[in-house]
């Protein structure tokens, strides 16, 4: 970090102290996780101790996911929020940090190293990223590769640009709105390899279940999933 940065970080602490999104205490940026959240409100954080098995719609392969915490907890919902549409992306550290301990828990972590998964992350439509100026499930992938090893494979691309799936209610609506949305980068990378999709939150499932489609559908042998909660 350059000094101006420094002076410009110690200035806007003494200002604008930073406080935890989940509780509002004070933060010191030495005792937070990435500056936005208190150590008490991450432990206080409870970890999905087994994973889930969604059912496809339709013919399609069940999904395998691994979801580190529970989307009813409002601090979850919390910092998922702020991570997704308040620009705190440096959240994705103590989530990958939660994601490695619920792969751990609940026994994913064993299949997915000894198989050589690779992480995909969900893509944004590129009107979206321009908009937004992060793709918070590539940021994720990213610290998910630094703590587990794996590869990131980026073979998805979104090409149509789709509604936000959390302004359409009803399921099959939503399963419409997502379908044919993502073409492949490479035909040749997918085939005959084992990918995890990394998203931020599963709710209806209709956009992995749709990713997972399509890599299938290309020659993937497994895919499973895993975002940071299952609501
Ligand atoms: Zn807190």
């Amino acid at each position: 970090m350059n000094r101006l940065r420094a002076i410009y970080d110690f200035l806007l602490d003494t200002l604008f102290p930073p406080l935890c999104i989940s509780c509002r205490a004070q933060l010191s940026r030495e005792k937070s996780f990435s500056g936005v959240l208190c150590f008490d409100c991450f432990s206080s954080l409870e970890i999905n101790a087994g994973f889930f098995r969604i059912a496809a719609h339709g013919k399609g392969n069940p999904l395998i996911l691994g979801a580190a915490l529970n989307y009813q907890s409002e601090t979850a919902r919390n910092l998922i929020h702020s991570f997704k549409y308040e620009g705190y992306y440096s959240l994705s550290k103590p989530f990958a940090n939660l994601i490695m301990r619920h792969l751990r828990l609940s026994g994913l972590w064993n299949f997915v190293k000894k198989e050589k998964f690779v992480l995909v992350p969900v893509p944004l439509h590129r009107s979206r990223l321009k908009y937004r100026g992060y793709n918070q499930s590539e940021i994720l992938a990213k610290d998910i590769r630094i703590l587990s090893g794996l590869e990131i494979c980026d073979v998805l691309v979104r090409k149509k640009k789709t509604k936000e799936q959390a302004e359409i209610k009803d399921k099959n609506d939503r399963l419409k709105n997502v379908r044919g949305c993502f073409v492949l980068r490479g035909k040749e990378v997918v085939a005959g390899k084992n990918f995890m999709i990394v998203d931020d939150v599963f709710t209806s499932g209709a956009t992995i279940m749709e990713a997972a489609r399509i890599l299938y559908k290309n020659g993937a042998k497994k895919v499973i999933a895993v975002t940071v909660a299952k609501a």
